[in-house]
């Protein structure tokens, strides 16, 4: 049963919003830069100086959680993504997103969620004897609209093809079944350098291309009657490209059709995400973007969601931290 039976609670959160703030860097302490930003009470971020008159951006924002620069990662996973990626085991399909400018922490945050997270997925599975779990895993980049297999040296193309069972698929995607622990760390490490390997042959390619890691938890009960026996469900890890290039979310259509500088995917991506937000009525442009595509069934219908958006605290950065804070309301 792909996406598996809905869960009885009902009300929780479909899409589950946070914030988190990086410590300065050495380069913006030799500066002189000064953080900008306050957390107040795990939940809202405030501007900590005077607006201008008529300044065009609130001072506050709350979200489900902000996690100020002292935060460890394994708190910002527990608070932010742990239930999300938990839910995967029980059949709900589930994606978890970082979104943020580059170098506002992005791959710092989401390689330790990613960790953490299979390592509760595996602590679940050892407590659960009662069902058989197989673990798959798949990793893709997408760049300029290209998939690329990041657990596979040719560099071609990956298609996306329509599955009326399974919705999209990307096409000779490599999938691996996973033994263990260490087995995913190995994976994890291979992914690394080839997504290295990119980059040298393309500009900082990092920044502009995203990063799906693709855990697939297939389970069934050994004797059980009445419940449905197989359960399939995947859990999406998004390290997504810088969000510099594509700040202006709200004139997508417009920006489209600029061109080669604008992330087709991000944009997208971030109507996709405002459509849903408002409670899924009208048309979710998901076949827009390679990106929405591979994610459709990990957003959509019963889906759980939860999107850290990363920010610098930094004073030379507060444009940009304003345009993330803005796309996280937006989310909400
Ligand atoms: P991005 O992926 O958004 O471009 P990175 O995750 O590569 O950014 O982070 C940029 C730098 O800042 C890295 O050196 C990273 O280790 C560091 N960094 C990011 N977030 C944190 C944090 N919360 N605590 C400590 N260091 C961080
Ligand atoms: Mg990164």
């Amino acid at each position: 049963v792909r996406g598996g039976t809905p869960g009885s609670n009902g009300q929780e959160e479909r899409i589950f919003v946070s914030v988190r703030v990086r410590p300065l860097n050495e380069k913006e302490i030799l500066r002189n830069d000064a953080s900008d930003w306050e957390c107040v009470n795990g939940n809202s971020i405030k501007f900590k100086h005077n607006l201008p008159d008529r300044a065009m951006f609130p001072s506050s924002y709350t979200y489900d959680r902000v996690f100020g620069s002292n935060c460890p990662t394994k708190r910002v996973y527990k608070e932010g993504a742990r239930d999300v990626a938990l839910s995967a085991v029980n059949g709900i399909n589930s994606s978890i997103f970082a979104y943020g400018q580059t170098s506002s922490g992005k791959t710092y945050t989401m390689s330790g969620i990613t960790e953490y997270a299979v390592a509760d997925i595996y602590e679940y599975v050892d407590m659960h004897k009662e069902r058989e779990f197989v673990l798959k895993f798949s990793a893709m980049e997408i760049y300029n609209e290209a998939v690329r297999d990041l657990l596979s040296s040719d560099n071609v193309p990956l298609r996306l093809l329509d599955d009326p069972e399974k919705g999209t698929v990307v096409e000779r995607l490599t999938e691996v079944t996973l033994r263990d622990w260490d087995h995913l760390q190995k994976l994890l490490s291979i992914c690394q350098a080839e997504r290295k390997i990119g980059e040298t042959y393309l500009n900082e390619t990092s920044s502009r291309s995203h990063q799906i890691l693709r855990l697939t938890i297939e389970s069934s009960a050994h004797e059980y009657i009445g419940a449905p026996s197989t359960l399939v469900a995947t859990v999406d890890f998004v390290d997504l490209a810088g969000s510099e290039r594509s700040s202006q979310t709200s004139s997508a259509g417009a920006r489209l059709k600029e061109g080669s500088h604008i992330n087709r995917s991000l944009l997208t991506l971030g109507t996709v995400i405002r459509k849903l937000s408002k409670g899924r009525t009208g048309h979710v442009p998901y076949r827009d973007s390679k990106l929405t595509r591979i994610l459709q069934n990990s957003l959509g219908g019963n889906a759980r969601t939860a999107i850290i958006c990363t920010m610098s605290p930094a004073h030379c950065h507060v444009e940009q931290s304003r345009n993330t804070l803005l796309f996280a309301s937006c989310a909400k």
